[in-house]
Order: C-alpha cells, then structure tokens, then sequence
C-alpha cells in the first residue's frame, strides 16, 4: 500500500456509534469502583468503621480488618465478572504498573476456589528489578513493594480488581510518584491547618484539589503506522508544515468532528462507570487536537482518576481507528500539549483557602495563602521549573502558545491592585469585599465576583484564575503527581516558616490581622516585582526582564534537574518529610537517565529514517530526472529546455549530502556521548545532540517540498492533522 491508499483509508473510515448505556448516568456512575456505598453493602459494621478511621483518621489497618475488606471487595469483584487482580501502581516511568494475578487457588481438595484475603490486598512484592529506581535497589535493598492507598478506591478494570498502591524498597524509599504525593499532601495539611486554626479553631485538615486539563491529538491509526517517529517516539521528527495549520484559528471550540465525538463519547461512558467525573470536551487551538477536564478533586485521587484516563484513552481510541498523542509537542510548529493542574487548598469544614472569604477575616486568611503561594513559587522558582522538565516538554515550552521556561505567577489587575494598596495602608486595614459594605476611604476591597472575570493570560505558566492557581507548564503525558508533590511541598514549607513569623508577633502582644499583615508586607514587596509579572510571557523583553529579576531562564533540561539537589531543595524537601537526601539523588538519576534513553532513541529513529526512507525517495526522484534528462539529450542532443530539472537534481543532491553528512556526524557524536562515563555529563552530551535535531530536519523538509509527491513515503502533516 503506498501513501495514497493509506491516505484514502483513514479518510473514508466512519464513525464507530459509541455504546452508551440507556438508563441517565446516575445509575451506573461509579459502578466499577469500591466506594464508600459499596463499602456499606459489602463490608460488616466492624470492618466498614476500621477501614473508614484508616481512610479519613491515617489509623493502621489490622491484617483481621484488611481480610474483611479483601472479602468484601471478592465478592463486589466477582458480581462484575472479575477473575484476576492487580496492584496498580505508578512507577518511575510514563504510564502505570500492573501485574495481574488470578484469584483461583488450590481448595485442598482436588479443585480450585477463587481465594483473595487481606495479604494480597495489602502487600505483594511485584519483580520491581525492572523499573528505574536511581540505584536505590541496587545499593540498598534488591526488593521493592507494592503497599495499598486505602485513600484511593480499588476499581475494576475489564476481568481485572486493580488495588491502587505505592511502591516503595524495602528501606522504605519512594520509588515512584505516589508515594512523595501522599506524603506531600500530608505536609500541606500539617502545616496549613494551625494557620487555618488562627482563624476557625475547628479546622483539623487541609486538603489539597487538583483539577487537570488533558490536552491530546488523535491521528488515524493507519497514517500513524506509517510514521516510523511517531510509532516509536511519540512525535514526528520530520515534517513540512502544512499550507494550512491552525492560523485560522477555526479549530478551537470548533464542532467536534463524529468520529472523535464517538471516541469522547465511549471514553465518557468508561470514566463514569470508573467514577472519574469528566465534564469538559472540546476541540483545542492545533487542528485534530482535543482536551478534557473533570470536575477536580482531591489531588491524590484526581491523579489516580488521570492515570486511569491516560490508559483508557490509549484503548479506546483504537476502537475508533485513533491513536492518541499525549506527547507535549507532537508536531513541529503547531501548538503542543500540555496538561494544566489547576490547583486549590480548602479545609475540612469547607473553606477554599484560595477563594476571597466571606468577611474581613476570611479575606485576611485568603490573602495569607494567596502571598504564601506566591513566596513559595519564588523562592522555589527554578525547582519548580524542574518539575515540569523533561526530555519531550523541553520541545514545548516557549513554543506556540506554550508558558515560557521561565515561572513567573499571574494574578490580574485585581489582585496586584490588592497587594499594592495592601503595602500602603497601616496593618489594621480590614479587607472587604467590595460591594457587600459601603464604600469607605481606607479599606482594601476585592470585587465580589471576579473568578470568572476575562483577565485571563495565556503566557503565564503559574496563573491565578480567582479560585486557584493553573501550574500550566505540566506536561501532556507527564503524571501530575510529580509537580504536585513539589508544588505542595513548597507552599508546606513556607506555610511553616510564615506561621512562625506570625507567633512571634502574636506572643509581642500584636491582634491577629496586625500580626498577620507585619508578616506578609516584607513578602508582599519581595514577589510583586519578582515573580509576579502580568505581562506578556512570549516576548523577548520578558526574558531579559526575567534575568534582571532573579528568576530562573535556564532551558537546559539536564540542567534544570540540578535544583532538586540544591541545598535549599533539599532542605525543603527533608523538612516537610517528602523526600530524603538519598531519594532525591536517586531520581535525578533517573531523570538523568531517562532524559538520555528518550534523545538517544529519537535520535537513532532520526538518523535511520534518514537513511532509510528520505535518502532513497530522494535519489529516486533523482534517478526519474536524470532519465527525463538523459532523454531530452538522446532527442535534442543537447539540454535546452532542462532548466528546470537540472535546478532540482542540483537542489536533490545539495540535500541529500547535507542529510548523509549531518546523520553520520549525528551517529558519531552518539557515540561519544555514549562512552561518558558520569551520568549526568551523557546527559549534559545528549543535550547538544538534541539542539542539533533541527539542523538534520532543515534538509529533510526541503526534500520534502521537491520531492515528487508520488514517491514522498512518510504521511504529511497536512494528511496527519486534517483527517478525522
Ligand atoms: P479553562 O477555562 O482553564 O480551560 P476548564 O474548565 O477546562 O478551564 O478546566 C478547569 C479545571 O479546573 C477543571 O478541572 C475544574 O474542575 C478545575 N477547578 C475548578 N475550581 C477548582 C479549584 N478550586 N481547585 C482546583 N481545581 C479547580
Ligand atoms: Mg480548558
């Protein structure tokens, strides 16, 4: 089959229907999950009051109560058709882990029962030999263990009861993204709470909310197959843009196209059915890229529900003829992907922490976590760069509409207005909202209703959207948990040293908003010039600007991985209990590692692909011309009248050399990188062999606009994002 018949396949596929279920979504939402109605159905009084001081209290779980649920859960799993179990869980890698095993057992007697008891659901040793740990096994302890989240639910996933768990080494380290989150999460609260208690004394958690936005492409899966890149690296390597991209801006919001409505429709129906609440679609700015969002929740559950979403969406795209993109930048000059985390904190009595309160008080507090965020994002400004860092959205980042690699924090008129008249006025000033009181000379107002106000900014990477803040910088295909560990981190750690602040104040005899408002001005006037920038983020002024100011601008990837080990990292980090010394420089390996194997492979397919599918479609075309030529003189005896064709063999030939020579110096400068012995100086070295990707590309996307159409092997950019 050549281009054209693949190019005629996808575009006359038809929409698959959906299956959607008759009966209205509240009836079967959440059927496949173990939640806290089925916990009551299955579970007797004893067990049901155990698991439930073990979920909300952080109680431990006795092995006679995790056999009660583990029987709980059996025959829940078996109603619904299950015949194996897995712990889930969310290594060091993209994507999630998962070893199935079948619940049949020997009975004694000849036969199999189908067993499950507390043991299986709360602790399995899976062969973890194979996942990156940064030599933490390798030194410490060979094995690795899979420990049950009771926080998060157990759902079902086909014939399969998946236990979401955390997988740690023996020694107790993290080896995987769960694990810090969790203990994250517990920082945030731990030191939020006695600031909440200054305020409301009833308040005994905080809970942290991430709502994410996943942006993806969908791709035909039979043009998909044909592009080596995309099969093996998840974006395309090569590629003359197409005529038209997205300058007509007809794609965002756009009707969605039927067969992709069918794809959001079935991965809908799976999401509920798993209680993950989705509630947005839409088209997004490139053509054939798409987004959802759910409603948010809880972070470490809403990451779980993301992870989830990820893996269904990879499967239930195929039923439709797609292939799912989460790469951060599938395609060179078009928009990328990314995955904003829209993050709030809010108590147990339900207050939003990042929300303008109810009254003068409830104001103070709001601005008290609002600066905090803020101080913590400065302070912490190339970590939390880092955070985001990797291999593939390094090619997004500053790229097409994508936040700049610099983290600066938007707040919109309205709160910068705020703050500034917050530095002017005496420290008693009470902080209204405006409207509800009347208005009066000396008060700081914030307008009742401006969550939803159109001072909105693109450009900024850590926004706030009058609620919550958007860390837009996260990539597509990048687990969550990553930055909002360290984002939870962070703010935990100046929460702490903000609180203090504030008691030495307090214990000098200072009213509360007095002792509160001297220990946010100083910080107020650090962040209102530094990290705080409502401008526009893609000009090259706001990088010289953002130099001057002391953030961080550095886009080496490799690099930028440096801050996790810095001391003020890692005395964050070890102060708020997320991660240890130890731990930090295991990751870093990894990332260092992964960032190595992800250039190395891109950079392999690259040189292959050059010279195994352009150079000889282009000496093809070569040949094709130098028989027309050689024609032409058998006929005329002379070239008169070949002007053309001598121009494009020359053209032929000057990049043809160009992509031999470039691909060779490409493989020979893999090879020297590869025989550096230091981690992190490869990576540094896979680093240049990166940034010179682009120079092998030139030649290649001008063969592609000479070539003759007929014989260009690869599907075209303008057949990839065109057709759906
Ligand atoms: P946008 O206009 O930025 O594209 P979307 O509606 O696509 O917004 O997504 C916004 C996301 O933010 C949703 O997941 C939503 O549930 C979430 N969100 C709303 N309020 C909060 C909050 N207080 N904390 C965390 N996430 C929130
Ligand atoms: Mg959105």
């Amino acid at each position: 089959m050549d281009r054209f018949d693949l190019v005629k396949e996808s575009f006359v596929r038809k929409a698959v229907p959906a299956e959607v279920p008759e009966s209205k979504v509240s009836d079967w939402y959440g059927e496949l999950v173990f939640d806290r109605a089925k916990m009551c159905k299955y579970l007797d009084s004893d067990t049901l009051q155990a698991l439930l001081a073990c979920i909300e209290g952080g109680k431990p779980l006795d092995r006679k109560t995790a056999d009660g649920v583990a029987r709980g859960m059996k025959e829940w799993a078996m109603e619904h058709g299950v015949t194996h179990v897995t712990h889930w869980f969310q290594p060091l890698t993209e994507g999630t882990a998962e070893k199935h095993d079948s619940l049949i057992d020997y009975d004694g007697k000849g036969g199999v029962i189908e067993s499950f008891d507390g043991t299986m659901l709360a602790q399995q040793e899976p062969d973890a030999s194979s996942f990156p740990s940064g030599g933490i096994r390798a030194t410490f302890e060979a094995r690795g263990y899979t420990a049950w989240d009771p926080t998060s639910p157990v759902f079902i996933l086909d014939d399969t009861l998946c236990i979401p768990t955390v997988f740690v080494s023996y020694t107790g380290e993290a080896l995987d993204y769960k694990m810090p989150l969790k203990r994250a999460l517990k920082a945030v609260s731990d030191a939020a709470v006695p600031i909440c208690k200054l305020f409301d004394p009833s308040v005994s958690k905080v809970y942290s909310y991430l709502g994410w936005e996943q942006e993806y492409f969908l791709v035909d899966e039979a043009l998909y197959a044909a592009r080596t890149d995309l099969m093996i690296t998840g974006r395309t390597l090569f590629g003359h843009s197409s005529s038209r991209n997205q300058q007509l801006d007809d794609h965002y919001f756009a009707a969605i196209p039927a067969r992709v409505a069918s794809f959001m429709r079935d991965l809908e129906v799976a999401a509920y059915r798993l209680g993950i609440p989705l509630k947005t679609r839409h088209n997004e700015v490139a053509p054939n890229q798409f987004e959802l969002a759910p409603i948010y929740g809880e972070t470490n559950l809403s990451n779980d529900q993301n992870q989830i979403v990820m893996n269904l969406m990879n499967r239930i795209a195929r039923k439709h003829g797609f292939v799912v993109l989460l790469h951060e930048k599938p395609f060179d000059g078009i928009n990328g992907s990314g995955k904003h985390n829209n993050w709030s904190l809010g108590t147990d009595n339900g207050t939003q922490l990042l929300a303008p309160g109810k009254d003068a008080k409830g104001n103070l507090q709001f601005i008290t976590f609002f600066v905090n965020v803020l101080a913590a994002v400065q302070k912490h400004n190339g970590l939390m760069k880092a955070t985001i860092a990797s291999a593939t959205n390094a090619h997004r980042l500053g790229a097409n509409e994508a936040p700049p690699a610099i983290v600066s924090a938007f707040l919109g008129r309205t709160m910068t207005e705020v703050l500034r008249k917050l530095l002017e006025l005496p420290s008693d000033t009470p902080i209204e909202i405006a409207g509800k009181k009347g208005k009066s000379v000396g008060l700081v107002e914030i307008p009742e209703i401006f969550v939803d106000n159109t001072d909105r900014n693109r450009t900024s990477p850590f926004a706030f959207t009058g609620n919550r803040f958007e860390f837009r910088a996260v990539g597509s295909c990048a687990n969550c948990a990553g930055a909002m560990t360290t984002l939870n981190a962070i703010v935990a750690e100046q929460l702490m040293d903000f609180k203090s602040t504030v008691d030495a104040g307090l214990a000098a005899g200072k009213s509360l908003q007095v002792a509160v408002m001297d220990s946010l001005k100083p910080i107020i006037a650090s962040i209102i010039d530094t990290v705080c920038f409502d401008g526009n983020g893609y000009t090259e002024e706001w990088k010289a600007e953002a130099m001057r100011r002391g953030l961080d601008v550095e886009t080496n990837v490799p690099k930028m991985f440096c801050e996790f080990t810095k001391p003020a990292s890692v005395e964050m980090f070890t102060k708020t209990g997320v991660y240890t010394e130890k731990e930090l420089i295991a990751r870093n390996e990894v990332k260092w590692e992964t960032y190595i194997k992800k250039v190395q492979i891109e950079s392999r397919v690259m040189v292959r692909m050059a010279l195994n599918h352009i150079i000889p479609a282009a000496l093809e075309y070569k040949a094709k011309l130098l028989q027309t030529v050689t024609l032409a003189k058998s006929v005329y005896g002379n070239l008169d009248g070949c002007a053309t064709e001598l121009k494009l063999l020359e053209d032929i030939n000057k990049y043809v050399d160009d992509i031999q020579v470039k691909a060779n110096k490409m493989r020979e400068a893999r090879k020297a990188v590869n025989g550096i012995e230091d981690i992190y100086e490869r990576a540094l070295g896979y680093h240049e062999i990166a940034e010179s990707f682009a120079a092998l590309r030139r030649p290649i996307d001008k063969l592609e606009e000479l070539v003759d159409n007929k014989i260009w092997p690869l599907p075209k950019y303008r057949e990839m994002l065109f057709i759906n």
